[in-house]
């Protein structure tokens, strides 16, 4: 395999998958993509995972969507009730001019009835950067409000406050190829080696040029096998371990003065607020010993070039912002931002969550991070928009629209590449939000757990079938094309928004990808000197200085783009989670992703490859856990929390406390977020995934 003359044709694209942003060549024989392979992209440089390389069939199975499609009137009650294969039941097929109809008219129908914001929306980060644009743009100009969000909220949005409010930008400050030049990298509440593969071989060669690696997470996840240091935490005391560790570089002396007074404010606050976390009275809140918070200080502060890396463990608690916060303290006074080797990389979760954050897909935010409570700011793109009326009040976040949707405040929702059935917290209450809605449009590839609840389903298209650009966890903008065509009537997302647009009245007159990219470029300076030509065979990161440079890996070397140009230190003050385990919710559920499956599973467990290595829902529990509650690996087991229950297989692993329990939440006959808190962080509004009181039991035989 591999040979060109098997093909019919070669394209080049990007992975659909995960923030990585591997650059693919797609080899299409009769019309389906059937070979993939890494190309020489600069985060990849060659390498994929096996999602990359084996995950892509899902683009030709046979559950696609391929006709608009209608609630029949006499469909059974709303619910988690279609027969994927078997739509029928629920669903007549319809036209696009009935079903884009029927849709525009229900809108405009809500708008006037009960006000703009009774219809919300939900873009997607799976799509391309000039579809969130116009997502986002859809409801703002015809809805006149905020209420547009993605999954963002639900990943690293605690990530991304906290780093706009102390350094000025919600970007990485540093590829995580840079790592190259670094002496010693954290990783912390990440498992790059499942979540994002590729990015975890360039740790593991860093670790084999004897660059020093400390692994922070409460569960031993695999870079532990490649650390100098491993800090197995207790879950939910990660403030208290980084303060601890912050503390010992103040006192000791190791922090970087010169850096410090040259680009940072409030640093006097910062170092008194850390003189109570001595790590004698951290070590048993967090788990770890005195002796090794203190080494680990000294090898980070030490170090020429430190990295930190973060995932999901860090953001999705809430107390996610501080934890953000403590690891930009932790850079900060060391010196380590700016400057080869040194940096702060929160490892973006999907393919293209930062292009659709840039792009303006959140309620607080124009495109570029720009306030929607500036009046300035709506002014530069009222007059690209040609827009008059706007609304400068922030909007609803996606786990707030769907409480407003449960409490019928909002009444129509327009859902693209989202599947908040399966991936919102307590998804039961989502799920009966979502049946509460008078109008339901969903546009999918496939008939998704929340298409379940849809009175109006459109066919869309998957990446491979798109053109546009994505941007990864790199800020690297890449572009995107189609190998093979969508299949039946579905149709690109651009061109459907843009469609919808037009119906409910909205002077949109686009009719090529790149005129949205075009527009993009008259608001958000972070496109400045990439041009649709340039990417055309170019990745560019953003920001690029001149017409043919191919941007700036690493930023804030001469300041930060803070109204002081001065980066802050805030002090982070220790939040318990919110629910703590007690005698009837003994132990702790933490939750995530595999490394064959993606998110909520709808893509992944219809690719042949990696539904055969994975296949069935699974959690694990450590084996001394399993012993004492007389559960053998693989049999079924209960988890209750106090928002519902799922019976699930065990699987015994030693890198799971023992009072833990893991659950991935890709499987819908398991679905993890049945489970999971809602409760929010108050500033990123992000809900705590990763911690919740829950009883474990073992099913009896009957
Ligand atoms: Fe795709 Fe991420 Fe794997 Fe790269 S590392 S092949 S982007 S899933």
């Amino acid at each position: 395999i591999g040979d060109m003359a098997d093909f019919d044709s070669e394209t080049e694209s990007v992975c659909p998958f995960c923030g990585v942003g591997c650059k693919v060549s797609l080899k299409v024989k009769d019309g389906k993509v059937k070979y993939v392979e890494g190309i020489n992209g600069p985060a990849n440089e060659g390498r994929l995972c096996v999602k990359g390389r084996f995950g892509f069939d899902y683009i030709h199975h046979p559950h696609r969507l391929t006709k608009p499609l209608i609630r029949r009137e006499d469909a059974p009650a709303k619910g988690l009730n279609v027969d994927p294969g078997d739509l029928s039941t629920h669903f007549r097929e319809a036209s696009w001019e009935e079903a884009m109809d029927m849709a525009a008219k229900g809108l405009v129908k809500l708008r006037d009835e009960h006000g703009g914001p009774s219809v919300a929306g939900f873009g997607s980060a799976k799509c391309t950067n000039e579809e969130a644009y116009l997502f986002q743009k859809f409801i703002r100009q015809g809805f006149k409000h905020n209420n547009v969000d993605h999954c963002t909220r639900l990943c690293h949005a605690s990530s991304v406050f906290a780093l706009v409010e102390n350094v000025g930008s919600g970007g990485v400050t540093a590829a995580f190829n840079d790592i190259k030049d670094a002496d010693v990298a954290i990783v912390i509440g990440a498992n790059p080696i499942e979540n994002h593969p590729v990015a975890a071989t360039y740790f593991k060669q860093f670790t084999k040029r004897g660059g020093k690696l400390i692994v922070m997470d409460p569960r031993g996840v695999g870079m532990r096998r490649f650390a100098d240091e491993m800090l197995q935490f207790r879950p939910g005391a990660d403030v208290s371990m980084l303060n601890a560790i912050m503390n010992v570089i103040v006192e000791e002396g190791l922090y970087d003065q010169a850096y410090i007074d040259q680009f940072t404010e409030n640093w006097e606050a910062e170092k008194q607020h850390l003189s109570q976390f001595t790590p004698e009275a951290m070590s048993e809140i967090c788990g770890i010993s005195a002796e090794q918070l203190r080494r680990v200080a000294r090898t980070f502060a030490n170090a020429k070039a430190g990295m930190i890396f973060w995932g999901m463990g860090v953001s999705q608690h809430i107390h996610g912002t501080d934890n953000s916060r403590c690891l930009i303290s932790l850079a900060l006074m060391t010196g380590n931002v700016g400057k080869p080797g040194s940096g702060l990389h929160p490892l973006r979760g999907q393919n293209n969550v930062q292009g659709a954050s840039d792009a303006g897909l959140m309620p607080m935010f124009l495109p570029d991070y720009q306030s929607v409570e500036n009046d300035d700011v709506w002014s530069k793109f009222n007059d690209v928009w040609d827009n008059e009326d706007y609304s400068n009040k922030k909007g609803l976040t996606v786990t707030e629209i769907v409480d407003q949707a449960y409490a019928g405040n909002i009444k129509g929702m327009y859902i693209l590449g989202e599947n908040p059935a399966m991936s919102d917290p307590d998804a039961e209450h989502a799920r009966d939000a979502f049946a509460n809605l008078d109008l339901l449009i969903v546009q999918d590839i496939f008939l998704t757990e929340t298409a379940n609840y849809a009175d109006i389903i459109l066919p869309a298209s998957a990446l491979y079938e798109k053109n546009g650009t994505v941007s990864n966890t790199n800020r690297q903008v890449q572009r995107v094309r189609p190998a093979v065509t969508p299949p039946g009537e579905a149709r690109e997302d651009w061109s459907v928004t843009v469609e919808l647009a037009q119906r409910i009245g909205l002077p949109w007159t686009y009719t090529d990808v790149s005129e949205v990219f075009a527009e993009m470029k008259l608001t958000m300076k972070s496109l400045n000197n990439i041009t649709w030509d340039r990417l055309k065979s170019e990745t560019i990161t953003y920001p690029s200085l001149h017409e043919t440079d191919p941007g700036q890996s690493i930023v804030f070397g001469d300041g930060f783009p803070r109204p002081s140009g001065r980066a802050h230190f805030t002090p982070a003050s220790v939040i318990a989670p919110d629910e703590a385990p007690d005698t009837e919710y003994p132990m702790i559920m933490t939750t995530g992703r595999q490394l064959e499956h993606w998110h909520t599973g709808s893509m992944t467990r219809r690719s042949k490859v990696l539904d055969a290595v994975e296949p069935e829902a699974n959690c694990s529990l450590h084996p001394r856990t399993l012993k004492l509650m007389g559960i053998e690996p693989g049999e079924m087991i209960r988890l209750t929390t106090r928002r519902g229950s799922i019976d699930i297989m065990a699987r015994s692993d030693r890198a799971i406390a023992e009072d833990m329990v893991f659950v991935p939440f890709a499987y819908v006959e398991a679905a993890a977020n049945v489970l999971t808190n809602p409760a929010i962080d108050p500033y990123g509004k992000i809900p705590e995934f990763k911690f919740a009181a829950v009883k474990v039991e073992k099913i009896q035989s009957q």
